[in-house]
C-alpha cells in the first residue's frame, strides 16, 4: 500500500504551478500546500503572520525563513497532510528553507520534486494577464473575463489583480526566483529527485505530464 504521495513543485511564478498544484492535490487526495496562499490569507485576516508579511509580499521579496519554516511545520504535521501526504507549492524557496524540510520529513520523506519549466518570457506574459479570486484563489486570465463582470465561476467572489502582480514586482519576484530558488534545483538534481516537466501547452496536457511522472515514479 502506498504511505501517502508528497510532492513539491518548483516553478517561476505564473508557470501554473498553482493550478497544478490544485490538480493534483484532487488527483492524490491530499491537501494543496500553498505558502503564498497561506500569507496572503493571514494578511487579509490581519493576523500577526499577516501583518508581519504584508509589506515583504507587496515588495515581492522573501518572507524570512523562520516564519516559513514554523508555518509549514504546523501544516505539514496535521493529520490530513501527516497521514495520506500534500503537494507542497512555494516552499521550500531557499537553501535554508529546504534543509529545514529535510529534518521536518526525515520520518516521511518527499517522493517527487518537479520543477514546472516554464521560460521567463512567457511567464512575464502570463502574470500580467493574471486575475484571481479573491475568496477561493482561482486563476483567471484578463482576456477570458471581459464577457463575465468579474465574478468567480466556482464561488461568486470578486475576481482581482493581485497587489504582487505589478509589472515593477513581478520582475523583482522573477529576479529573486532566479537568485534564491532556483540554486534549489541542483540541490535537488544532485540527490537524483528532481522530474524537469515542460509548463508550456493546455491546462490538461500539462497535468498528464505531470501524472506520467508521478505514476512512473510510485
Ligand atoms: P507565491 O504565491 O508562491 O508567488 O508567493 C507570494 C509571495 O509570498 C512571495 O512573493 C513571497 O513574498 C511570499 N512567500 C511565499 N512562499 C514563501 C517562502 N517559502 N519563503 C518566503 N516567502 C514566501
Amino acid at each position: 500500500m502506498r504511505s501517502g504521495v508528497r510532492i513539491i513543485m518548483f516553478g517561476r511564478q505564473g508557470a501554473g504551478k498553482g493550478t497544478q498544484s490544485t490538480r493534483l492535490a484532487n488527483h492524490f487526495g491530499v491537501p494543496h500546500i500553498s505558502t503564498g496562499e497561506m500569507l496572503r490569507k493571514a494578511v487579509k485576516q490581519d493576523s500577526v503572520v499577516g501583518r508581519a508579511a504584508v509589506s515583504v509580499l507587496i515588495r515581492g521579496e522573501l518572507v524570512n525563513d523562520e516564519l516559513m519554516v514554523s508555518l509549514v511545520q504546523g501544516r505539514i504535521g496535521q493529520e490530513d497532510a501527516r497521514v495520506a501526504g500534500y503537494v507542497l507549492d512555494g516552499f521550500p524557496r531557499t537553501i535554508g528553507q529546504a534543509s529545514a524540510l529535510d529534518s521536518l520529513t526525515e520520518a516521511r520523506p518527499v517522493g517527487f520534486v518537479i520543477d514546472l519549466d516554464v521560460s521567463r518570457e512567457i511567464v512575464l506574459g502570463r502574470l500580467s494577464a493574471r486575475r484571481v479570486c479573491e475568496t477561493c484563489a482561482t486563476n483567471y486570465t484578463a482576456t477570458s473575463i471581459e464577457q463575465n463582470p468579474c465574478l468567480c465561476e466556482k464561488c461568486g467572489g470578486r475576481i482581482i489583480q493581485r497587489t504582487d502582480d505589478t509589472e515593477q514586482a513581478i520582475n523583482h519576484r522573477l529576479d529573486v526566483y532566479e537568485a534564491q530558488t532556483a540554486p534549489l534545483l541542483t540541490y535537488y538534481q544532485g540527490r537524483g529527485s528532481l522530474h524537469v516537466v515542460d509548463g508550456v501547452g493546455s491546462p490538461d496536457e500539462v497535468f498528464n505530464r505531470l501524472r506520467t511522472v508521478i505514476d512512473s515514479g510510485q
